[in-house]
């Protein structure tokens, strides 16, 4: 803390590139609340990375600044509310930054991913802490979320890694509500975060190949990453599509040419898993002819549910999660931080706080 019941935060304060380091009140955890002394945030090329560079498709929260974004993010429980039960401070953390209601069907069902109660300000209109407007997020040295938010981090599981597990969890969504059986072949677009996970959750389901896919910009780091954490083989999506069409497709990147290339690499009768999200784009095109001729099926996922997070902490201690976390920066340090983000320098870069 700066002071006494003082904490620095990197708020994005203005309408232009850039955030700003700050000091705001510790917060107080509401009854059913639990504070967080943030150790490890990752860096989100889809929304921290974008709001910092200040592009357009965010141009919306204008209205909302200064906010203190960071979703992702590891830490240690160090207050509690008063009427949260089953935790107490010195708990190492991962946190599900989605809020859900618990009560809704979906919640009930066990796909808080989509809650139909609480709605909030993310592009996809609902709530997360440190997306919405009204939940300010890790980027700070303390945070409060809800107590039903928090998942006990594995003891040999570190918080930079620990930064990763919700994404983890998104690989694991997607591979296990596809079609997919062990031993299949699959193939996954972007060796970004989304896609890594993929490509763990296929290693860990007994993929027999798993082929990734990315841009020449990938070449340098992402792709040899992906080949270290068990891809069989790796191209660039300028390479066309695949000669031996796979299983079941994980399209992780959100761009309309690794979509293409999805549409042409998938045997007849498998399965497209869309995992990437395509910013900017309204309404994307996609051959639905050659879906419907080829009895090709489209599971689209969003985020993850109770049950993917139960596996994911499963599987977690038992991988080397630490090729895909880092660069780490000290919070101090954002601004070379959010320079390797933009830079593609590893798969998830950290800030510590
Ligand atoms: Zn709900």
């Amino acid at each position: 803390m700066t002071a006494e019941n003082r904490m620095t935060v990197l708020e994005k304060r203005d309408a232009a590139e850039g955030m700003t380091l700050s000091d705001r009140p510790v917060p107080t955890p509401g009854e059913k609340e639990v504070r967080i002394a943030v150790k490890s945030v990752g860096i989100d090329g889809g929304v921290e990375g974008p709001l910092y560079r200040w592009e357009e498709s965010y141009h919306r929260y204008e209205p909302h600044l200064p906010q203190v974004f960071g979703h992702e993010f590891a830490g240690v429980v160090d207050a509690v509310g008063s009427r949260v039960d089953g935790w107490r401070g010195g708990e190492r953390v991962a946190v599900e930054p989605r809020i859900s209601c618990g009560r809704c069907r979906n919640c009930r069902d066990g796909r808080s991913n989509l809650c139909t109660e609480e709605t909030g300000f993310s592009p996809h209109g609902r709530k997360s802490i440190g997306i919405d407007t009204e939940v300010p997020g890790a980027l700070a040295e303390y945070v409060t979320v809800p107590a039903r938010n928090l998942y006990a981090l594995p003891e040999d599981v570190t918080f930079d890694e620990g930064v990763f597990l919700e994404l983890l969890a998104i690989g694991v969504h997607g591979v296990d509500v596809s079609s997919f059986g062990i031993g299949d072949r699959v193939a996954i677009t972007g060796p970004g975060s989304a896609g890594m996970s993929a490509l763990l959750a296929a290693r860990e389901a007994s993929a027999s190949e798993i082929v990734m896919i990315g841009a020449d910009a990938d070449e340098a780091t992402r792709l040899p990453t992906a080949r270290e954490m068990g891809a069989t083989s790796t191209r660039t999506v300028g390479e066309g599509p695949l000669d031996d069409p796979v299983d079941v497709f994980l399209e992780a990147s959100g761009h309309q040419s690794a979509l293409e290339l999805a549409e042409a690499s998938i045997r007849p009768g498998g399965e497209l898993v869309q995992i990437g999200v395509y910013h900017g784009a309204n309404r994307v095109p996609v051959d639905l002819n050659e879906f419907v001729n080829e009895e090709i099926s489209v599971r689209p996922i969003n985020a993850r549910r109770e049950s993917d997070w139960r596996r994911t902490l499963a599987i977690a201690s038992s991988i080397d999660l630490s090729p895909v976390v880092g660069p780490a920066f000290e919070m101090s340090d954002y601004e070379s931080a959010f320079a390797a983000e933009a830079d593609r320098a590893g798969v998830k870069v950290v800030l510590r706080p």
